[in-house]
């Protein structure tokens, strides 16, 4: 911590333009600096002005919104400039989570560059960070592609075209498209991809399922329907990554699926040296290692 916090709760708002990210699930996950930004400006421009109206009634704030989506973003953003370029104070919102981010706000924010405006970010929730942080994949390098084309011959065309390696791939899924994901997931890397699938972020039924791709899917096939909102991260390709990472990650595998199948230690060490293609005293060996390496 460098201790450069701003406080700057009673500085009026300066004019420009504001993209507040907003909760993707979780009421408590709007900033305090968000409330006062959408308190404080002239205008909010929303994805959808019904679904921005309840996060705005909760927190009793009554300020103006307009809308602002993705099939008027071109003529909204040039009109909302041209107010921005007198001196408006705009903030521009999404349904959920961070506006921009497979989500409308790109074109507002180039326009507003483009003419001289002040664009501030206003931080908080993001599904694809959410869920990468507590999937137990590399963090150290990840790619973040948005939606998995709704086509499947496009969706394994996007698989294929992946570059593999030390990355951490993440996508948003749609329910109902989950197990044909799954199943392309498998037919291109293979059985043993691992694969996390987390579901419902920050909200009452939040889950992770960690597994093989053929795994999940099974498990998610067994249920009467696949709901909720998802987000789909495949691990680093074994095979490519650093020998540092597969250590770095064997005893993260190993919890993550003590937790998920409910299985023992041993249990899940053979799975994972079974998916990695190393032998079980050799993971065995690989374990302790990391278990007792220094801190
Ligand atoms: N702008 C948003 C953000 O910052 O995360 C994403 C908007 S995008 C239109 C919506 C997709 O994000 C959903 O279909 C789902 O894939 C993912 N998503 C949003 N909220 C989620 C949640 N609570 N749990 C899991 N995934 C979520």
């Amino acid at each position: 911590m460098s201790g450069d916090y701003e406080k700057n709760s009673d500085k009026p708002l300066a004019p420009g333009l504001y993209l507040v990210a907003t909760p993707i699930g979780n009421l408590e996950d709007i900033t305090l600096r968000a409330l006062r930004v959408l308190r404080s400006v002239d205008r909010i421009a929303c994805e959808d002005t019904r679904q921005t109206q309840k996060l705005l009634n909760h927190f009793e704030i009554h300020t103006p919104t307009v809308s602002y989506h993705m099939h008027n973003e071109g003529s909204r953003a040039d009109e909302l400039t041209a107010e921005l370029k007198l001196g408006a104070r705009i903030a521009v919102v999404s349904d959920a989570g961070t506006p921009g981010i497979a989500d409308p706000g790109g074109q507002i924010a180039a326009a507003a560059i483009a003419a001289g405006i002040d664009i501030f970010p206003i931080p908080g929730a993001n599904a694809a960070i959410s869920g990468l942080i507590a999937s137990g994949l590399p963090t150290e390098r990840f790619t973040f592609h948005g939606f998995l084309p709704a086509r499947a011959g496009q969706r394994k065309t996007a698989l294929e075209e992946l570059v593999r390696g030390e990355v951490t791939h993440v996508f948003y899924e749609a329910p109902h498209r989950v197990l044909d994901a799954l199943a392309d997931v498998e037919e291109v890397f293979g059985v043993s991809q691992h694969v996390v699938v987390a579901r419902e972020l920050t909200k009452l039924h939040e889950e992770f399922l960690r597994g093989t791709a053929g795994e999940l899917r099974s498990q998610l096939a067994a249920r009467a329907s696949v709901r909720g909102e998802i987000v789909l991260m495949l691990a680093p390709s074994p095979a490519e990554s650093s020998s540092e990472q597969k250590r770095a990650s064997l005893t993260v595998e190993v919890a993550a699926l003590m937790k998920s199948e409910a299985i023992s230690e041993m249990d899940a060490l053979k799975r994972v040296a079974r998916e990695r293609g190393i032998g079980k005293s050799e993971a065995y060996r690989e374990l302790q290692r990391e278990q007792n390496r220094p801190r």
